[in-house]
């Protein structure tokens, strides 16, 4: 029986890994649950996961949902709250489904702890690549990537030594604007920019596909994740999100990963690793799809993606005052205070004024997290 502690439980990644329990009863059993404010659900998923910890956002959440958890599960909140969900059960493996930088110190948290990491927080290797890939190292834990990109790297590379590697290219579906020009983007409403074609997922992740800061927080986190540098790493745009990634070796042979666009897959894979099990997921019918295109990223289009890996190569607080300046856009423009185009524009203006600082600890993300936020907000 594998013990799983989430952070995350009511999000799209969260409730999609309690799929995957459910369907395994024989296999899983879930020993933490962490959740924001949806205290709901996360009392519908205590009553049917029984586990012994549930944390929420706040003091006041954690009261309402107390009376009606099941007996033996035990109430915490805040960022606490959340290092015991990932440190403080006997779990085997954590899964981080948690949006946002707060997933950074519960992840540290697990490591510190020995467990297994199935990553799905993508600011957590964003933000602090060096310090979670050397815990984990030193540690001798695995980090297992359930994002479908990194999903699919990590797969092609099964047992392939590293030396043999050329590159890797990850898909990117185009998000829900890939048909329209820049000069179309003008004026797009936030219901246009959250209908994605491929995938249901969060609102937040909706919107940075369809800027491509998405892709780009998953270029930064393959560099760390595989050990590559930024010219081994390439963006290409497959609308029909079939081809999930794909490694290109020294010999110019290619390993594909290939499978319906269905989450569970990657995150029960992130699960049973080594061990391959049935899933709920759709088969692939290539017949029936019969034809897959591809066209070369248009980085004039996507200038949120050349900021990526411009802030990847730059390095040290680069890549958190990227993520964190986007995290402030997304929200205002999901408010309805900023434009689609504005979210790139602040971008720009917050990475120009950025002075680069090196980043040791978790005191000096935080300080590159906030200043960009403060800025962020005004500009
Ligand atoms: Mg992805």
């Amino acid at each position: 029986m594998k013990k799983i502690a989430l952070l995350g439980s009511t999000g799209s990644i969260g409730t999609q890994t309690l799929d995957i329990v459910r369907h395994q009863r024989e296999r899983f059993a879930v020993t933490a649950l962490s959740a924001g404010a949806n205290t709901d659900l996360i009392i519908r998923q205590a009553l049917e996961f029984r586990p012994s910890i549930v944390s929420v956002a706040t003091k006041e959440l954690a009261a309402d949902v107390a009376p009606y958890m099941p007996a033996g599960t035990r109430v915490v909140y805040g960022d606490e709250g959340l290092i015991e969900v990932a440190a403080g059960t006997d779990a085997d493996t954590v899964v981080t489904a948690i949006m946002g930088s707060r997933g950074l110190s519960a992840t540290l948290a697990a490591i510190a702890e020995g467990k297994a990491i199935g990553l799905a927080n993508k600011e957590t290797l964003v933000t602090a690549g060096h310090i979670v890939m050397s815990r984990a190292k030193e540690k001798g834990i695995s980090i297992i990537p359930i994002d479908s990109e990194h999903s699919a790297i990590f797969q092609c590379l099964n047992g392939e030594p590293r030396s043999g590697v050329h590159g890797i290219t990850l898909t990117a579906s185009g998000g829900s604007f890939r048909d329209r020009t820049r000069a179309q983007l003008e004026g797009v409403t936030v219901a246009e920019a959250l209908s994605h074609p491929n995938w249901s997922m969060g609102a937040k992740i909706t919107i940075d596909s369809a800027t491509m800061v998405n892709k780009g927080l998953e270029v930064i986190e393959a560099r760390w994740l595989f050990g590559l540098t930024y010219d081994q790493i390439g963006v290409l745009i497959h609308p029909e999100s079939i081809i999930h990634s794909y490694v290109e070796f020294v010999d110019r042979s290619i390993v594909a990963q290939l499978g319906m666009p269905d989450m569970r897959v990657p995150i029960q894979y992130a699960l049973t690793y080594p061990e391959r099990h049935d899933t709920p997921s759709a088969r692939l019918d290539l017949a029936a799809i019969g034809k897959l295109h591809f066209r070369e990223m248009d980085f004039e289009r996507y200038p949120c993606l050349r900021m990526a890996f411009d802030c990847g190569r730059l390095g040290h607080s680069a890549p958190a005052v990227y993520n964190a300046a986007n995290e402030v856009a997304v929200d205002r423009f999901l408010k309805g205070e900023i434009t689609f185009l504005d979210i790139e524009r602040i971008l720009e203006t917050v990475l120009e004024r950025h002075t680069l600082f090196e980043i040791n600890d978790l005191e000096s993300i935080a300080e590159a997290d906030e200043w960009a936020r403060r800025l962020a907000a005004t500009v």
